[in-house]
């Protein structure tokens, strides 16, 4: 028995995106279970799927990342394994090609959890990852475009970016996670991202940090999308988990999380999720999550945005 789920981001994806958005999420569910199917981890299955869509210019990680207020990429990535409550995180990393296989290698190699700006990118030196410039000329332009607005609009306070974001729900299309169960019944989850448009140098989002974008537990693992600000306040992930340990599958542990969101400070999110169980299960709040699943016991995954 074995599942898989992966999501492409919770934001408005624009008419022109959604056929590659689809295939990508195809794509990347597809080389998961190519994993678990031959008997392998649900770590490896979870690397590769985020692998595939960092490797995709239309998702908001690795090559094609949004640039930061100063027009730089700034990366944030996180693996979980549920079994061990082990976790991996890298966060404001530049010019690497796979931030969330750098994730993992914090997991392995070190006794931390989580490495920051030039320390990560020292570890990712030492661990012989090759550099990598992630800057697409598509997001160079939206930054351009995006920037001016943003000025224009009398503004250089973050509030005033967060009503943007609402406003445009596109800025949030595009950070990648997936969420696998494996023969052995060991759950792993994992999420990297570019972050948001137009964020301030340094600025640390969900992803990286345990229990809001990222978690897992052998109860089961989730991995979120949406202002990252709001998963840290409510530590979705967490209380996906949570959820699971209480009893609730995999679709209710990600509607409740959804609805506790929606219950308190109401910022935009969407969450995947996978239980001990085998069970998958998905939600949203901004009407838009770009997913797809299959388990062993499906011919075909499910794609949906
Ligand atoms: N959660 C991400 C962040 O705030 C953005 C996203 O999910 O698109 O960094």
């Amino acid at each position: 028995m074995y599942s898989i789920i992966v999501h492409g981001g919770v934001g408005r994806i624009p008419p022109e995106k959604e056929e590659a958005t689809i295939a990508g999420v195809r794509s990347a569910v597809l080389a998961g279970q190519s994993v678990l199917k031959g008997g392998g981890s649900s770590m490896d299955a979870v690397e590769l799927a985020i692998s595939v869509m960092e490797d995709d210019p239309t998702f908001n990680a690795g090559t094609g990342s949004v640039l930061t207020f100063d027009g730089e990429v700034e990366m944030d990535a996180a693996m979980a394994h549920g079994p061990t409550l082990s976790f991996g995180a890298v966060t404001g990393i530049r010019n690497i090609r796979h931030p969330i296989a750098l994730a993992r290698m914090v997991m392995e190699k070190t006794d931390h959890v989580l490495l920051q700006g030039a320390g990560a990118q020292e570890f990712a030196r030492m661990m012989g990852i090759p550099a990598h410039n992630p800057v697409t000329e598509e997001r160079r332009m939206q930054w351009r475009d995006y920037r001016e607005r943003f000025l224009r609009g009398d503004a250089g306070d973050w509030p005033k970016l967060r009503a943007l974001m609402r406003e445009h729900p596109e800025f949030l299309h595009g950070t990648v996670g997936a969420v696998a169960i494996d023969e052995q019944g060991e759950v792993v989850a994992g999420t990297s991202t570019g972050g948001v448009f137009l964020k301030l140098l340094g600025r640390v989002g969900d992803t990286p940090l345990p229990g809001a974008g990222t978690y897992a537990t052998g109860f089961g693992g989730a991995s979120s999308t949406g202002i990252g600000e709001g998963m840290m306040r409510t530590l979705i992930t967490k209380t996906a988990c949570d959820f699971m340990r209480l009893g609730l599958d995999a679709q209710g542990a990600a509607s409740g999380a959804v609805s506790m969101v929606d219950n308190t400070i109401g910022t935009q999110a969407g969450i995947i999720v996978v239980d001990c169980r085998g069970s998958v299960g998905f939600a949203n709040n901004t009407g838009r999550l770009a997913h797809a699943y299959v388990t062993s016991e499906m011919d075909e995954p499910r794609v949906g945005i």
